[in-house]
């Protein structure tokens, strides 16, 4: 099964259209979602209708469970939780059921899927060796596909030493560049972000997963950012959420 994987659309529309665009070539017999559809950007209700619609499964993320009113903005920065107070009377009570109804984690064919982590999977960033080598003992499949951080990143992870201690490898592709999975070891694996990407490109960020040929391919999709800056000002969100999606950060 050839199976597409987005993360972290984030209100962003034409990002979200433009990897349809690419994807719609590629033909995936499914569409996996790992979470957060709403949250920072200008255009919610569209996310979710789209992504209602066109993927096979959707993860809630915190955004979306902030937004749909089932954990506090504490934790929030100022700006994602002024995000989060104009997208709520924004979104239909259809679009607010569809957010409530999401899991942040699940396991389907096989594969553990978990928006932030298997071991928290609604708050934990996977953003070093130690957090992925932590999360080692809390899925039991050979893959599992994180979100969260937008980050186009992979963790290889093997136990050592009758599992005293976890041999970590990070890995990263030029988008475009097949990573090959059939080893023995473990995977978190994250396609990083359609809408707001973190890693130094502003590409909206999605991969592609072969699960026979045990593949994993990294794509990045260029859009319109300018377009989605002016609807972010327009809308009257915080300008910084427009800003940082030009340098990817
Ligand atoms: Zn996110």
């Amino acid at each position: 099964m050839r199976i597409a994987v987005f993360s972290d659309i984030h209100a962003n529309r034409v990002a979200l259209e433009a990897v349809l665009a690419v994807v719609a070539e590629l033909q995936p017999d499914a569409i996996w979602c790992l979470g957060d559809v709403v949250g920072y950007g200008p255009e919610p209700e569209a996310c979710v209708e789209i992504i209602a619609k066109r993927a096979d499964l959707c993860l809630a993320g915190n955004h979306d469970l902030a937004v749909a009113g089932l954990v506090p903005l504490d934790d929030f920065s100022p700006d994602a939780a002024a995000a989060v107070r104009w997208q709520q009377p924004r979104l239909s009570p259809v679009a607010l059921h569809w957010l409530a109804q999401r899991q942040p984690r699940l396991v389907q064919a096989g594969i553990t899927l978990a928006h932030g982590s298997p071991r928290d999977p609604i708050w934990e960033y996977v953003l070093d060796a130690g957090a992925a080598a932590a999360n080692l003992e809390y899925f039991d499949t050979q893959l599992c596909l994180i979100g969260h951080s937008h980050l186009a990143i992979a963790w290889r992870l093997q136990r050592q030493d009758e599992g005293t201690w976890v041999w970590v490898r990070l890995e990263r592709r030029p988008p475009g560049e097949t990573l090959d999975l059939t080893t023995t070891h473990r995977w978190l694996l994250n396609p990083g972000s359609v809408g707001q990407p973190r890693d130094g490109d502003p590409r909206a960020s999605f991969a592609l997963l072969d699960t026979e040929a045990l593949t994993w391919t990294w794509h990045r999709v260029p859009y319109d950012v300018a377009a989605v800056d002016a609807a972010i000002r327009a809308a009257g969100l915080p300008w910084r959420l427009g800003r940082r999606l030009y340098s990817g950060q």
